[in-house]
């Protein structure tokens, strides 16, 4: 009686785009996990997005959780974002030669963030981190990298790599076209796993140039990690004289303005930003000391470069959030809310005895159809679970809630999701869990 569902959605505008973009991108899209192939239907093609709302080609409107997979913490199409956008557009849209709008946006980082001191920017979180590991290399001049298994640091070749069996493995290429003496060099071991880590360590202490971690790895469900674990790898980094790389593409700026390096308290030796720090526009950032920094092309051997880094539109964009970002209060109040909006939605599948958990950090939830109290690496996430998730995912965008099309990504929060919109979502959501379960279709 009291179901949320939309009447007569239609998708035909959707559907039709789709089989138009078929025909030019791989896929139909042009980033793999829009393609929407882990969940029912067909993409959703986007016409708008104004605050927590998007409205697709059909004009349908949803409460949007995806948020462009994590920039869009002050929602979309933010007032102060856009127009410090558009004032730096009517300068001219890229010169290729220094702007003042960089120095702004590094002053506006390094002032409140501790753990860097010297950065670059690039136009992607690939990017930084790509350059992030070639520093890593060029510093410590040794070549083997450590990742986890359940991290995602872009599709950059070294670590588009997932693990063989084992605890600790050469790893496997995760995509063809990736040399297999590339993936030589990394080393692939379970996250929140101190045995593991320590066994590579015996094994190539001296060959390890870093170890890379999502500090909280967002990418493979929310695996979040003890302090106690990170703590340990800025131990045995520092004991093996290895660089601690910490992947702040999703956390930074995100769990707090400094990020997970500022939530834990660990010094890591690099850190890489991406998402956040554009706005909405293309920007990636790698960080360390001036030392390490020092290392870099033109001060030093390292080499790396682009066109388009630093360009002034994105500059702007940048600026514009992190400047609201750094005001009192602003992580308080959203994490605060999100942490409302998770807890009531677990109390009712708690209630209900459903087999669900809604694990959270900051602004950043998982929903995961599991019974365990924890999960913290990617071994402890049940893959037959993913399907009650595409039952979820569907019967949500039913009820105009859009989330990203897989039960292996997390969801965001903004700041314009107001307590009307969440009461709204979690009306959604305790129906579409209801679905789930017990198959009563509202
Ligand atoms: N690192 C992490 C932790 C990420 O989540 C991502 C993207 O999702 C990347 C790196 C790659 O960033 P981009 O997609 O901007 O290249």
């Amino acid at each position: 009686v009291n179901s949320t569902v939309k009447p007569d959605i239609s998708r035909e505008r959707s559907a039709e785009l789709y089989e138009k973009s078929k025909t030019y991108f791989p896929g139909g899209v042009n980033s793999p996990v829009r393609a929407f192939k882990s969940v029912h239907g067909t993409p959703l093609f986007i016409q708008k997005g104004d605050g927590c709302f998007i409205w697709d080609a059909d004009g349908n409107q949803f409460i949007d959780f995806c948020a462009s997979w994590g920039p869009l913490i002050l929602g979309h199409n933010n007032s102060a974002v856009r127009e410090k956008v558009i004032e730096a557009m009517q300068n001219g849209m890229s010169f290729g030669a220094p702007t003042a709008l960089e120095n702004q946006l590094a002053e506006l980082i390094l002032k409140n963030n501790k753990y860097i001191r010297k950065l670059r920017f690039t136009s992607s979180g690939t990017e930084a981190v790509m350059s992030a590991v070639r520093l890593a290399r060029g510093y410590t001049k040794r070549d083997k990298i450590i990742k986890f298994e359940g991290c995602y640091h872009g599709h950059l070749d070294s670590l588009l790599v997932k693990a063989g069996s084992g605890l600790v493995t050469f790893g496997e290429t995760s995509s063809a076209g990736i040399p297999k003496s590339f993936a030589d060099e990394t080393i692939v071991v379970p996250l929140n796993n101190i045995q593991a880590v320590e066994e590579a360590f015996e094994q190539f202490s001296d060959q390890i140039a870093a170890v890379i971690i999502e500090p909280v790895p967002a990418n493979n469900g929310l695996l979040l990690q003890t302090q106690e674990f990170l703590e340990f790898l800025r131990r045995i980094c520092t004991k093996n004289k290895s660089l601690l790389i910490f992947d702040e593409v999703i956390s930074g700026f995100r769990v707090g303005f400094e990020g997970a390096a500022g939530y834990y308290n660990i010094y890591p030796d690099i850190i890489t930003y991406g998402k956040i720090i554009g706005g909405g526009l293309p920007v990636g950032m790698y960080g360390a000391s001036e030392e390490i920094m020092g290392m870099i092309s033109p001060d030093g051997p390292v080499y790396q470069a682009g066109t388009l880094s630093g360009n002034p539109v994105a500059m702007a964009a940048g600026i514009a959030q992190l400047t609201e970002l750094s005001k009192s209060n602003f992580y308080k109040d959203l994490n605060n809310k999100t942490f409302e909006f998770t807890e009531s939605i677990q109390r009712y599948a708690t209630a209900k005895n459903y087999k669900f958990k809604v694990f959270t950090i900051g602004s950043i939830f998982w929903f995961a159809f599991t019974d365990r109290e924890s999960i913290s690496n990617a071994d402890e996430i049940d893959a037959s679970s993913m399907e009650k998730f595409k039952i979820m995912h569907r019967e949500l965008l039913n009820r105009g809630v859009y989330l990203g099309p897989s039960g292996y990504e997390v969801g965001f929060v903004s700041s314009t999701h107001s307590k009307i919109e969440l009461e709204k979502a979690k009306r959604a959501i305790f129906e579409s869990l209801d679905i789930v379960f017990r198959g009563s279709r509202a």
